[in-house]
């Protein structure tokens, strides 16, 4: 298969190409380009071009173009999901759901990018000033945004900056996940199909990363040091964020990064809910969910009760092939990735947790664990595990609970259950989280609702008003008459 340099679909300038191999099994799913920094720089070269060319057309006609991807999308969405199912090891079941959003998001970004109204200035209130002149505010996109995405929702993710940045008039070079590279290509593809002109996107394929001082660099660096770029729209893990940042320069970042998600389960909650929305938010994609719950935070008066409740739900979850439709649980992204999980179990065990089902590994998949008494402190509560294990600590008192739901260096998402209206007021005030789910777990999101974390889990919010907010500048414009 081949990358898009500015709507032309090409080989890596170097010639190299590198196979896509599924997590479950194997096998070879496709072969992408290697791209290299000639490569992005004929990329960027491209989207100078385009970024005029978007800019100048009308909303209505940006708006026709994105209704018309859409649509393609939403023919394309089964396709779609077989693609997300192969590379990524996800569920079948799950992969449709995410490709099925595709269509909708389009849309809703699409008229966004026709809402760009600005401010009518009242100059004269400022004293000095008469009613001689006029001030106002328009809105115009950015130029060229780098979209940089994680192989965890494949679609989601690049659906989350492709259509807000060019319903916002922007020209995207998007680096997607060396892991997950076809899905973005098969999107990009429902775009240029639809009649985005020449120039105003590209998607590059291979690694993110250098190799290290002296050899070659990676595409990450190379897209986001370019001056030409005027905004970096990342999402990965907090250290990727934290080198992109160091290296970025002036221009503006969203940064959607890592986290340790809590759940916090008062005395006075329904049990049973709190249980199975675990057993849910715990889970699905294998853990590998930014907003996944990590830590669940119990009263004592209901840790026995929430833990009988919650380990048959999570026994009941059937690991296999991905591609099975009775599957509800598929692979981590690499075996690799599923050794490292399984380690982290194991060192929580050896540090005092107990383990009351799962942690055991065959291939790339860990089956679904619980480990109750976990140290608040220790590494598998405070690191992000991003994997099929939830953590059950308890907390003596309220306060102590919000405390430990705060005690970690991330804030994407927080939920707390319980019946008590006053108690969950004073927990969305109290908890530092980009968003709070009061009776439900973090595990929740309708696209259209800004979506972000706090602390080390980002700087900004997607979802499609906010997106294109943020890749959009503000101008001010004053008109200057005369004194009459
Ligand atoms: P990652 O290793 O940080 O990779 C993310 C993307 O960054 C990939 O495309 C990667 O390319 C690229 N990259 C690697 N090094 C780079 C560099 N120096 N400069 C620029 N780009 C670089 O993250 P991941 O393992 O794919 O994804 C998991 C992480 O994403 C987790 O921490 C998860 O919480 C986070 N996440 C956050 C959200 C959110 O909304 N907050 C949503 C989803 C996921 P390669 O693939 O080629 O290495």
């Amino acid at each position: 298969m081949e990358m898009l340099i500015g709507g032309t679909w090409q080989s890596a300038a170097s010639g190299r190409t590198e196979d896509v191999t599924s997590p479950f099994d194997g096998t070879v799913t496709g072969t992408v380009p290697v791209a290299d920094a000639a490569d992005v720089r004929a990329a960027l070269d491209r989207a100078e071009v385009g970024a005029v060319t978007w800019r100048r057309t009308p909303a209505h006609e940006r708006m026709r173009v994105l209704m018309r991807a859409a649509e393609l999308a939403d023919e394309r969405a089964e396709q779609t999901a077989q693609v997300i199912s192969a590379e990524a090891g996800k569920a079948i079941i799950e992969a449709r759901g995410e490709a099925s959003r595709s269509g909708d998001l389009i849309r809703l970004a699409a008229f966004e990018g026709t809402q760009l109204y600005g401010d009518s200035l009242p100059l004269d209130a400022n004293r000095g000033t008469g009613l001689d002149k006029l001030g106002f505010t328009i809105h115009q996109p950015v130029g060229i945004v780098v979209a940089i995405t994680p192989f965890n929702y494949p679609a989601l993710l690049v659906m989350h900056k492709l259509a807000p940045a060019l319903a916002a008039g922007n020209a995207v070079v998007l680096k997607p996940a060396r892991a997950t590279p076809l899905t973005a290509l098969a999107l990009a593809r429902c775009f240029t199909d639809a009649g985005l002109p020449d120039g105003v996107l590209s998607v590059v394929t291979g690694p993110g990363a250098g190799n290290g001082p002296g050899n070659r660099q990676g595409l990450g660096d190379a897209l986001v040091t370019d001056p030409r770029v005027r905004k970096v729209s990342f999402t990965g893990s907090t250290a990727t964020g934290q080198r992109i940042t160091q290296v970025a320069g002036i221009k503006k970042l969203s940064l959607e990064l890592g986290s340790s998600c809590p759940v916090v389960v008062l005395p006075d909650a329904d049990i049973e809910l709190a249980a199975s929305a675990v057993a849910v938010g715990g889970y699905v994609n294998a853990g590998q969910v930014c907003i996944s719950v990590q830590r669940v935070i119990t009263h004592p008066a209901v840790a026995a009760d929430f833990l009988d409740a919650l380990v048959p739900k999570v026994e009941a979850i059937k690991t296999g092939d991905p591609g099975f439709p009775d599957t509800t649980m598929g692979t981590l992204i690499t075996a690799a990735e599923a050794e490292r999980v399984e380690r982290s179990i194991r060192d929580a065990v050896a540090r005092g947790a107990k383990l009351l089902t799962g942690g055991e590994r065959d291939g790339a998949i860990v089956s679904p664990a619980v480990l109750a008494g976990v140290d608040p402190r220790s590494p598998f509560s405070q690191d992000e595990l991003f994997g099929p294990a939830v953590a059950v600590s308890s907390a003596e008192d309220f306060q102590s609970a919000i405390a430990q739901a705060n005690g970690s260096p991330y804030g994407l998402g927080a939920g707390i259950f319980t019946s008590d209206v006053a108690g969950a007021v004073r927990a969305i005030r109290e908890i530092d989280a980009g968003s709070v789910h009061i009776n439900w777990t973090p595990l929740w999101r309708a696209d259209l609702m800004p979506y972000g974390g706090l602390k080390a889990s980002g700087i900004g919010k997607e979802g499609p008003r906010s997106a294109v907010a943020e890749m959009t500048d503000t101008k001010t414009v004053i008109l200057h008459g005369r004194p009459w």
